[in-house]
């Protein structure tokens, strides 16, 4: 199995551990896609879950060509830097390598016990 880590923004080959991303410089090098959601307001969400149980998401969009881009939960996404952010094809959570895990079990227990919250 291919366990080598690859940057998520241009898929340049890490070292473990290694980030921000020697290649391009994305923050999102070492971390782990969690969440992908159509709706910025469901993965933004996800997000905030996360964030109040103490980790360290980072909430991004994806472009056109699926790369993704680190986005502030709190900007509205059309006036980001002031200008149009091209289309965006999906929103997806982040978080460190090593708080994937509980990252994930937290939503699970979150869509388990509130499913209203994901309608
Ligand atoms: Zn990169």
């Amino acid at each position: 199995m291919d366990d080598t880590a690859r940057c998520p923004s241009c898929d340049a080959a890490l070292a473990p551990g290694e980030t921000p991303c020697p290649s391009c410089g994305s923050l999102l090098a070492g971390s782990r896609k969690i969440v992908v959601e159509p709706l910025r307001q469901e993965a933004a969400l996800a997000h905030a879950l996360l964030e109040s149980a103490g980790l360290h998401p980072v909430l991004t969009y994806h472009d056109e060509s699926g790369v993704p881009h680190p986005i502030e939960p709190d900007e509205p996404f059309q006036r980001a830097g002031g200008l149009m952010v091209p289309l965006a094809t999906a929103f997806a959570v982040f978080v460190p390598e090593d708080e994937a895990e509980e990252s994930l079990r937290i939503l699970e227990d979150v869509r388990r016990f509130e499913p209203e919250t994901y309608v």
